[in-house]
């Protein structure tokens, strides 16, 4: 996997590509905009980390060049500015995830990882894991071939669960993956918890192995025991 890091404040950059590496991925950084414009037209990436605010160009300008060249690569932006209309109008042209600065790499890992993994789920129609199966076109999921109902946040958030397999998410990401901006934090904390408890409940009423563990002091993680 290749991925393209834009961010003019060298010290981030330089631990974003140590902390991207160790995970296996292939990095490259650009630090100015021509840089980074030059590379995306020269060469393919599985996903482009930029940041909005680079001294000599814009990030959305980037983001918008490069959707011409290769619609495929994924976008996350990463930026200072917290502000609604600059994630909605980075969401508009077509990036998939904001990060506002700062943030911890593991968080910008995980979030990389879902990205890439949501773009490997595009080109097929189903995705399974061991004895479940969903069916994004229809939202339908099934336990060994027995169709089972879940709630819509029931359902995005074994998607979510799906596409994060064997990380450890914390429950305000879950919690900002399942309400977006509107959370409020208590509150939404029961929630998750209430929503995995009845997901899990559903599942092992099918027969489905037990894949969803608490992780003390952090959150949940999706995978094999
Ligand atoms: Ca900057």
């Amino acid at each position: 996997m290749k991925v393209l890091v834009v961010e003019d404040e060298q010290g981030l950059a330089e631990s974003i590509t140590d902390y991207m590496s160790k995970e296996g991925y292939v990095c490259e950084t650009a630090s100015t905009f021509r840089e980074a414009d030059e590379r995306i037209y020269l060469y393919n990436y599985d996903c482009i980390i930029v940041d909005l605010t680079l001294p000599d160009g814009d990030g959305f300008q980037l983001i918008q060049s490069l959707k011409q060249f290769s619609a495929t690569t994924g976008i996350i932006i990463i930026s200072a500015r917290n502000a609604l209309e600059d994630k909605l109008k980075g969401l508009e042209i077509g990036s998939d995830d904001y990060l506002t600065k700062p943030f911890h790499l593991s968080e910008l890992n995980a979030r990389v990882k879902s990205l890439l993994r949501r773009r490997q789920f595009g080109g097929h129609t189903e995705i399974r894991f061991q004895e479940i199966t969903v069916v994004p076109q229809s939202r339908n999921v099934y336990v060994s071939g027995q169709h089972t109902t879940l709630s819509r946040k029931e359902y995005d958030l074994l998607l979510y669960f799906l596409s994060n397999a064997d990380v450890a998410l914390t429950k305000v990401s879950i919690a900002e993956h399942l309400w977006g901006d509107n959370i409020d934090s208590a509150d939404s904390l029961d929630m998750v918890y209430s929503h995995i408890k009845n997901l899990r409940r559903k599942l092992l009423e099918k027969g489905s192995g037990d894949y969803i563990r608490s992780i003390y002091g952090i959150g949940y993680k999706f995978g094999l025991p």
